[in-house]
């Protein structure tokens, strides 16, 4: 007997169903497969290639560690899982889950064609507290709006008891060839943009291990405070780590409430916009509430991704304008918070939640560009870039989207930041040029008498662009083009 387990976005080796079970079996086959040739795989982007890198050396390390040894294959899954089982002679693929639609229509196909030839299929839940279908409203329909989704998620708080992770793992007596991870050309070498990445985090299980301690030690207990705050350290900065799945949210659930355990707080911790009710725990598991909102989300609605969940938002008059997004991806709006945001993406891969809805209202309303644009350059660029956070997020600022932010309330980028990072120590630091600029200022440059920008060196339309639209004029015209889809 010799199970084939074929890792995919759970890329560790403790609370991994697939790999317990497989492990309980007899010898095991790990096998990593790059199937993403295929673009309707939604291809995953330069910042994610580059994590999954990191990721896959961690893995494999972690499984030579206990006498395996992982395979790295590219092609159509089912193809290379054919071509693996006929190699090794393994009786049984084993893996766990995913949700998105495609991923799902390709684990079907697998599946059926694997138990047609006698073979054992066997699927897990390594991802989600709650998987897909699990809950639904009284009426037997999917969640739409997200407080009622959050407290039918926290009443199954607990559920489900960690497996334990291997300690050796058998492998097959004759062991397949295996591509070399450095011929998939995941990372970046002409021209090397990543410094920025590799400054900022290391991936792999025991970093997000570590990262979690860290978090639990420190800045949870102040997270229902801070976490709107882009200029402190105050968020768990897990997301990249929970998206390729080097932890799991139930690890990091019952992390939380061996230390915190439920009480009070516990009742609408965040709203959507992440004004905070609770305790910094409560709130903090609020938050990966949201990521199974958005799993939910997409898997009810496939079209996530590309269609917007309110049907009238088809009719939006977007404004194609490449150059308005092109400064947009630069950081070059002229609004400061804005820009900032979008070189902290830029270099490290990541940006603050409060920032990404920032940047995104900003694409979407005082620019007008279709939100789509705004979640493909998300997509390139973040190292946590994930296909329900993404699609359900945008969705979400742009109004379109499931229990949404109403088109109406416009972010005013200037009072966003100076209600946020009132010290200024975001925006100094991502956008040095406006270092000196004093406070009161710092947001909203252009406010500023001409004696107070040159005391700081800042010249508006040479070494900082002025505004590149009147937040004011532009939220009207946003209001404009939302009745005219309002009327219909
Ligand atoms: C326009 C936009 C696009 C986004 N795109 C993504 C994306 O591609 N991938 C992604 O993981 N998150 C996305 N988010 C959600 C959120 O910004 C990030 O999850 C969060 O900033 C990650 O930082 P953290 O790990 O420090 O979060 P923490 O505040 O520490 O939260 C813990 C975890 O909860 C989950 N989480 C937190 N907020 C959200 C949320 N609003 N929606 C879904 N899950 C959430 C994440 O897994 C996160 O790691 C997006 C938000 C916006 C507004």
């Amino acid at each position: 007997m010799l199970t084939l387990l074929w890792f995919s976005r759970d890329l560790r080796l403790a609370d991994n169903p697939a790999l317990d079970a497989a492990v309980r079996r007899g010898p095991v086959l790990p096998v990593f497969i790059d199937d993403t040739a295929d673009a309707a795989n939604h291809a995953p982007g330069g910042a994610s290639r580059w994590w999954l890198q990191g990721s896959l050396e961690s893995l494999a390390a972690d499984l030579r560690a206990r006498g395996a040894t992982l395979i790295l294959r590219r092609g159509p899954a089912g193809v290379v899982i054919d071509a693996l089982l006929a190699e090794s002679g393994a009786d049984a693929v084993y893996w766990n889950r995913r949700y998105e639609p495609w991923a799902i229509a390709r684990a079907e196909k697998i599946k059926s064609g694997l138990k047609a030839r006698g073979l054992e299929a066997r699927s897990f839940n390594a991802t989600l507290l709650a998987e897909p279908g699990r809950l639904a409203t009284q009426k037997g329909e999917p969640y739409r709006v997200f407080t009622p989704f959050r407290r039918a998620l926290q009443a199954l708080d607990g559920l489900d008891a960690a497996v334990p992770t291997p300690r050796n793992i058998p492998g097959p007596a004759r062991m397949p060839p295996s591509d070399a991870l450095a011929h998939w050309n995941l990372r970046p070498s002409c021209p090397d943009w990543a410094a920025g990445l590799r400054a900022q985090w290391e991936p792999g299980e025991s970093s997000a291990q570590a990262r979690l301690e860290r978090f639990l030690d420190g800045a949870v207990s102040r997270y229902a405070t801070q976490r709107n705050l882009p200029g402190t350290p105050g968020t768990s900065q897990l997301s990249p780590h929970l998206h390729f799945g080097e932890i799991g949210p139930r690890q990091v659930w019952r992390a939380v409430r061996a230390r915190a355990p439920a009480g009070n707080g516990a009742r609408d911790a965040t709203d959507g916009a992440g004004a905070a009710h609770g305790s910094g725990p409560d709130t903090y598991l609020s938050e990966i509430a949201w990521r199974e909102f958005s799993y939910h989300l997409l898997f009810h609605f496939p079209r996530l991704p590309e269609a917007p969940l309110r049907p009238e938002f088809n009719a939006f008059p977007w404004d194609e304008n490449p150059g308005a997004l092109q400064a947009w991806q630069r950081g070059q709006t002229g609004y400061p918070i804005v820009d900032a945001g979008m070189r902290e993406l830029w270099q490290t891969g990541w940006m603050h939640n409060r920032v990404r809805m920032i940047v995104a209202s900003f694409l979407v309303k005082d620019l007008l560009v279709d939100w789509r644009a705004g979640a493909a350059w998300f997509w390139d660029t973040l190292v946590d870039a994930d296909l329900a956070s993404n699609s359900a997020s945008w969705q979400w600022v742009a109004g379109c989207g499931a229990d949404a932010a109403p088109y109406f309330r416009v972010f005013n980028p200037a009072l966003q930041g100076a209600k946020f990072d009132p010290a200024g120590h975001y925006v100094r630091r991502w956008v040095p040029e406006l270092a000196r600029l004093p406070d009161d200022v710092l947001h909203a440059p252009w406010e500023a008498a001409a004696g107070r920008l040159a005391a700081a060196g800042v010249t508006l339309g040479t070494s900082y662009p002025a505004p590149m639209v009147d937040h004011a004029s532009a939220r009207q015209r946003a209001l404009q083009s939302f009745e005219q889809i309002r009327k219909r």
